[in-house]
């Protein structure tokens, strides 16, 4: 368990949740009290387990449910709002989001039936629309469509947009891991509530998403920038959406950096051999994490070749169905 954080007038109570004993990361959110508030950054996981879970541990802090004044979301991802429905049902309270996060939040048909179409087109050109992790992944993307209505998060979700300010928060934007992911900083305390924008130990995954107007967005690149803007500012405690808290950040940030680059490398010593389909050079660079870990592997993939064509590292054969990428002389 990590220990209450306090400075001047201000705790942040940790929510630390370990799925299993010797599972490795934690799902992370933090409690902030000050005078007039307890705002609740990120909500867990929706289980009942994890609501158990959550409850006891805001009775450990002498809190209960409807002690909350407001949520803040770091993202859309489902690992990061559990508990959402469940607080708004128990207390009418405000709910805010990055303006990017409110599609996916509701669950918008529209949104959702671009996704199917999106991952299909890039799997199919990637040559890997006919593995099984694929057939899976466009199976539960299906579902997720047809269940809009079940899935979607209750609340009415308020909209933040870069550099405003909410109460001592200054919102800013750290795309890479999704487009949506934001992070809230106190100037005060220089406490930053970052969700899965940068973790202790290893990097956050660079998911394949789109912009408003369904263009494939840079992840990578965004990725890279998000670092080197965390860079920029002055961080005595950062509190991540999973693995543990941490105050080394100058050495986090760079590490995170070189493990892009180790990435970057991966893939680049991978099509050496040649000119490859993206379906082989997942397969050299990753072996069978193909299937086991699709989504992730598949982002890098992709990321990283688009990555390497802006930086005419690599070049990238569109003419056929099936694309080519080669390294260029
Ligand atoms: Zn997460």
């Amino acid at each position: 368990m990590e220990p209450i954080i306090q400075a001047s007038n201000k705790k942040v109570y940790p929510i630390i949740y370990k799925p299993s004993p010797n599972s490795r990361d934690s799902i992370n959110c933090f409690l902030v009290e000050d005078a007039y508030s307890l705002t609740l950054i990120d909500a867990g996981i929706e289980h009942p387990t994890y609501k158990q879970f959550f409850k006891e541990q805001l009775a450990t802090y002498g809190f209960q449910l409807q002690d909350i004044s407001q949520i803040l979301l770091t993202h859309h991802h489902n690992d990061h709002t559990g508990m959402v429905n469940d607080i708004v049902a128990s207390k009418n309270i405000p709910v805010y989001a990055s303006d990017k996060a409110v599609p996916r939040l509701r669950f918008e048909p529209d949104y959702l039936y671009y996704k199917i179409a999106f991952f299909e087109h890039l799997y199919k050109v990637y040559d890997v629309l006919h593995t099984e992790a694929a057939i899976n992944r466009m199976m539960k993307l299906r579902t997720t469509y047809e269940q809009h209505e079940q899935l979607k998060i209750q609340a009415n979700i308020l909209p933040l947009h870069q550099s405003q300010k909410l109460g001592d928060f200054h919102i800013q934007y750290f795309p890479g891991h999704s487009p949506d992911s934001i992070a809230f900083y106190d100037e005060s305390t220089k406490w930053l509530f970052a969700g899965d924008i940068i973790f202790s130990n290893s990097i956050p995954n660079a998911l394949v998403d789109f912009d408003e107007e369904g263009e494939m967005l840079q992840t990578v690149q965004q990725q890279q920038q998000s670092f080197h803007a965390l860079q920029n500012l002055e961080l005595s405690h950062v509190f991540a959406g999973h693995q543990p808290s941490f105050t080394n950040t100058a050495e986090v940030i760079e590490r995170s950096l070189r493990h892009m680059d180790t990435k970057w490398q991966r893939i680049y010593q991978a099509l050496q051999q040649g000119e490859l389909t993206g379906q082989q050079l997942a397969q050299a660079a990753y072996g069978l994490k193909l299937d086991s870990a699709f989504i992730f592997v598949m982002s890098d993939i992709i990321g990283y070749t688009y990555y390497g064509e802006a930086q005419k590292k690599i070049t990238i054969n569109k003419e056929t169905g099936v694309w080519k990428f080669s390294i260029n002389a």
